[in-house]
């Protein structure tokens, strides 16, 4: 499940970069640098004169060409900040070796599920995979049932879907602590009913810290 907004939020990114690429190929293939073909000295007579040629003169102040690192080496340091948290694993009694990387399976026809799925009995308790606030209980059509949990920094969304309940007096803005029950595996939403489970994402927040905007890191390579 994904709010509609990150879809736009995400072709906005996909815009964004080729701009900065079109501009590192500006700044690199300057137009007007062509090669000055005069010759460097001009005899005439005793006389010798050097003329600068065009490259000598002195440059207009030129921005410097725009580094566009690739996403997968910005998700890859965000992926290595997080994994030094040692995250607690969202679902109780789950092991490492039982996740499966369920990030870039296809939903419907053009979207990626950007999100890992923990298989769990309905009513397994959902635990904070570290220290935070609620910063939104959310009834979604897709994700049924929802937490949106920030970090300690307000960097970090994770966000648990599908639960069949909150934990008793859960409250948005509220502290949390890793490890705290948040909610209860289920099939709230479009989980099929016959598979509870844990939809589980991460996304880093942008400067405006809102609850439905980010980009999504992949909780697999975060937590395995
Ligand atoms: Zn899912």
């Amino acid at each position: 499940m994904m709010p509609r907004s990150w879809i736009v939020f995400a072709a906005a990114l996909g815009f964004v970069a080729g701009m900065l690429v079109m501009a590192a190929v500006v700044a690199i293939f300057p137009a007007g640098a062509a090669v000055v073909t005069e010759p460097l000295l001009e005899a005439s007579g005793q006389k010798i004169t050097v003329k600068p040629t065009k490259q000598e003169e002195p440059s207009p102040v030129s921005p410097p060409p725009v580094v566009v690192p690739p996403i997968s080496a910005v998700a890859g340091m965000e992926v290595e900040e997080l994994r030094q948290r040692s995250l607690t694993l969202p679902v109780q009694g789950i092991r490492k070796d039982q996740l499966q990387d369920t990030f870039r399976d296809k939903r419907g026809s053009s979207r990626v599920h950007e999100a890992l799925d923990v298989l769990a009995p309905r009513n397994t308790p959902v635990l904070a995979v570290e220290d935070g606030t609620i910063a939104k209980l959310f009834l979604s059509e897709a994700g049924g049932i929802t937490i949106y949990q920030f970090d300690p920094e307000g960097h970090y969304a994770y966000y648990y879907a599908h639960l069949e309940r909150y934990a008793d007096g859960l409250k948005e803005g509220a502290a949390i602590k890793r490890g705290q029950v948040l909610g209860y595996v289920g099939t709230t939403g479009n989980a099929p009913r016959d598979t509870p489970h844990l939809h589980f994402a991460i996304f880093k927040l942008t400067s405006d810290k809102k609850w439905w905007e980010g980009s999504a890191i992949d909780p697999y390579s975060v937590l395995r």
